[in-house]
């Protein structure tokens, strides 16, 4: 099942695409060549377009000596690559797009516990060029570690973060309405290891490593109901 994937970050890739492949074709043909730089194709997956923009990269970086000698060419692409617009960029800079997007390729901590000890002490290493994404439980006595692509890409969704798609500007709203275990343990009031329990003993249903709102608040009202 294809990730739902936030409008702007598609028209960023595109953007950049673009430009990337306009001056690498500038660089190596000269302004009187016959190409139309075109945007991303439709459907290319993401290591395809890295690999491809890399490829322009280094087709701009080996003639970057001679484009610093000419004062309009690296002014152009200054302005192309590295200046950074407020609010919705058209085009999309690359430095438009590191600056909102510059963490996805950081190691961060995980927003969910660990599956093994229960402790919020997940480091995630975001895959790069064909590489998975790697999960490493940091307790030295735990060990846990996964990647995305472990049963059945199960982490991937576990620790993913919520995606916001935009559809009104005025109404945004995240989908799925999917909750982590631990803003399902603040919303019912209850421990990780409770909604844990929860799922395993069949009262919650997960999916895609998550819960639905909705049962959440369901399951903890009749839990409540119970030990009254
Ligand atoms: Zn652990």
């Amino acid at each position: 099942m294809p990730a739902p994937v936030a409008a702007d970050l598609i028209d960023a890739s595109d953007d950049i695409v673009r430009t990337m492949r306009g001056w690498a074709l500038y660089v190596q043909f000269g302004g009187d060549h016959p190409w139309r730089a075109e945007g991303l194709e439709a459907g290319i997956d993401g290591a395809d377009a890295w690999d491809d923009v890399n490829g322009c990269a280094e087709v701009i970086l080996d003639e970057l000596d001679s484009l610093a000698n000419d004062s309009h060419q690296i002014e152009a692409l200054w302005a192309g690559v590295a200046q950074v617009h407020g609010g919705e960029p058209s085009p999309w800079r690359i430095a438009d797009a590191a600056a909102r997007y510059a963490l996805d390729d950081q190691p961060q901590w995980a927003n969910v516990p660990c599956p093994d000890c229960d402790l919020k002490v997940v480091r995630v290493q975001p895959g790069r060029n064909r590489r998975p994404t790697r999960y490493r439980c940091t307790t030295s006595d735990c060990g846990w570690e996964a990647n995305s692509l472990d049963d059945g890409g199960l982490w991937a969704s576990f620790f993913a973060e919520p995606v916001a798609i935009v559809e009104d500007v005025e109404h945004p709203r995240v989908y799925p309405h999917l909750l982590n275990m631990t803003d399902a343990a603040r919303l019912a009031e209850r421990s990780v290891a409770t909604i844990r329990k929860w799922i395993k003993d069949g009262d919650l249903m997960r999916e895609l490593g998550r819960v639905k709102e909705q049962d959440v608040l369901a399951v903890a009202a009749r839990k409540r109901g119970e030990s009254a």
